[in-house]
């Protein structure tokens, strides 16, 4: 059989299990993507939509009752207002059901427990391979949105001992760590908030970081107070300027991180659990599949800023994946509802009429544009 046999046959078989043929793919239902679904199911496009776990994934894993740091009308999409009783930000779990309720109200069909696990360009467009738990399934469109965001999986520290069971990158709840001793290591909003959860909730915290002080840029405004007066008052550990180098199921070994300490000997600090709070990064693989070409330290997709096309065309992007690999955050919820708008006028022509906060309520967004559509 010649190589172009093989090619034929092979795209027949592919073609002869394709489950079904649309104009859009939207690939990831967290906020943003599903954004983009309200303002092309409202435009009467052909679209299709998977998550690879349940709508919201993202939100799904932060620790319990946590509060955004964003503001209600910057949370809020295509135009839906955030109401509640108190008038102050929500949690992660408030957010979640806003977004049911926004896929209810619109009836959005998303097909959910479908990873994207492949795509491939075609002279028509691209094929998706999906892998649901019934079995692999193919799809054809002729346009792609990526909105997988940016928080995969841990960044991991690559130090002996991070796969041990009392060692989570996670953290899900203080109940957990009740009368127990926890080191967390890390120093920036996440590590802090968790410490001082943990420490109320009645554990023995201690916090490790590499840096010899918190950095006000990267811990809320309001929770900076809180964790230097545990500090100084010597409620919650704090070893700073120190680098974990490994951990063993009863002690974390600690080196000096500062050049200026030049002491090798490591710290024995002994504990029950270790929280390792070092961010999330975001899988590039679909982007690499399709040959969008990524920049930079950031790995940061190169695409158009008025279409948010990508270098590859019919494949756009919106959201924080539009960022790539961003290890000091530039984009939010806040300022990715636009990425929405951009996508649903480059496919359809025109601009959403509403998109983020209720129009009343806009603050950064296009607001002419959206008064004279
Ligand atoms: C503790 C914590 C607090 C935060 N606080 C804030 C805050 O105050 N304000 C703020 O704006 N942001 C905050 N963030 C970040 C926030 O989670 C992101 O800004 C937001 O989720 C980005 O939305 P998105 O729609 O771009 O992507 P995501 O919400 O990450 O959604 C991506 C979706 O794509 C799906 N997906 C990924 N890969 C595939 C695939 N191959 N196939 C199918 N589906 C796939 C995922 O399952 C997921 O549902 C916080 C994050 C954390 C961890």
């Amino acid at each position: 059989m010649t190589e172009r046999h093989a090619d034929l046959l092979h795209n027949e078989a592919t073609t002869s299990r394709v489950h079904s043929s649309h104009d859009v793919a939207i690939i990831g239902a967290g906020p943003i993507g599903l954004e983009l679904a309200v303002c092309l199911k409202r435009a009467g496009l052909d679209y299709i939509h998977f998550d690879a776990h349940q709508i919201g994934y993202t939100m799904t894993w932060w620790p319990h009752n946590t509060y955004f740091f964003s503001t209600t009308e910057r949370l809020a999409i295509a135009g839906v207002p955030i109401q509640n009783n108190h008038q102050q930000r929500i949690t992660g779990e408030d957010y979640l059901a806003y977004l049911r309720a926004i896929v209810e109200q619109f009836d959005l069909a998303i097909n959910t427990y479908e990873p994207v696990a492949a795509l491939a360009r075609t002279p028509e467009g691209f094929t998706l391979t999906t892998q649901p738990l019934a079995g692999e399934r193919h799809y054809h469109c002729r346009r792609i949105v990526l909105a997988i965001g940016d928080m995969h999986r841990p960044n991991y520290l690559q130090i002996p001992g991070e796969d041990l069971p009392h060692v989570s990158h996670y953290f899900r709840d203080p109940h957990d760590y009740f009368r127990k001793r926890l080191l967390i290591i890390g120093g920036r909003n996440s590590a802090v908030e968790a410490a001082l959860r943990c420490w109320r909730a009645g554990a023995q915290v201690t916090l490790s970081y590499r840096r010899a002080q918190f950095d006000e840029q990267t811990v809320k405004h309001w929770v900076l107070p809180d964790i230097q007066a545990q500090i100084e008052a010597g409620t919650i550990g704090f070893l700073p300027a120190t680098l974990p180098v490994e951990i063993t199921p009863t002690h974390v070994a600690l080196l000096p991180a500062t050049p200026e300490q030049p002491d090798n000997t490591p710290i024995l600090h002994e504990t029950d659990f270790v929280l390792i709070n070092s961010g999330f990064r975001g899988e590039q693989d679909l982007l690499e599949m399709a040959g969008v070409t990524l920049r930079g330290e950031n790995r940061t997709p190169l695409f158009n800023p008025e279409t948010m096309e990508t270098n590859v065309p019919g494949l756009y992007l919106v959201g924080t994946v539009v960022a790539g690999i961003q290890q000091r955050y530039s984009l939010f919820i806040e300022n990715s509802h636009e990425h929405a708008g951009k996508v649903t006028a480059a496919l359809t022509g025109h601009w959403p009429t509403q998109l983020g906060s209720v129009a009343s309520r806009n603050y950064d967004l296009r607001l002419e544009q959206i008064k004279t559509n």
